[in-house]
């Protein structure tokens, strides 16, 4: 079953060993369901990641009920940031797979303090290639598998 957790996968994860409490971690979130922990190499001062406890790869192999948990741990976050850190913006991002620039195969949200100035990019930064098909084409093909 893809719902539960990799046990094998797990065993030698470094966030799941954060979950179990086996690796250090500067833990400032944590529920049933979710952990959030700095980056060990902060991009910017305060960079957070949120993680689901159980060891899923990709968004895609979280079992449906657990998402809105990962994303309101991400919200509670952000809502952090700003408060704490006076962020006036944050930039959310997952690396959603190898292909995507994900190194550790346990899902997990960026979450980057922003303030006017900064210096940093955006989401229209990360990739530019232009498309072969139209929009239309596209459409019709994510249409026909959602
Ligand atoms: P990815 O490219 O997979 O989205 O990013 C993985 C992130 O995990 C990187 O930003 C890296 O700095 C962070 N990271 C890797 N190993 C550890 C660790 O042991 N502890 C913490 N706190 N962060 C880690
Ligand atoms: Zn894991």
């Amino acid at each position: 079953m893809s719902q539960s957790p990799t046990q094998s996968a797990s065993a030698g994860c470094i966030f799941c060993r954060i979950v179990r409490g086996e690796a250090p971690a500067h833990v400032v979130y944590e529920d049933e369901h979710v952990m959030a922990f700095l980056d060990i190499h902060p991009l910017v001062e305060g960079h957070t990641m949120v993680i689901p406890k159980g060891h899923y790869e990709t968004l895609e192999a979280v079992p449906p009920e657990l998402v809105g948990k990962v994303f309101e741990g991400v919200r509670k976050v952000s809502e952090a940031m700003r408060r704490a850190l006076r962020a006036e913006a944050t930039t959310i991002g997952i690396n959603n797979g190898r292909a995507a620039g994900q190194v550790v195969p346990h899902l997990h949200v960026h979450i980057l303090p922003r303030y006017a100035g900064d210096g940093g990019g955006t989401i229209h930064s990360i990739i530019h290639r232009p498309a072969n098909k139209s929009l239309e084409e596209v459409q019709k093909l994510l249409q026909g598998s959602l």
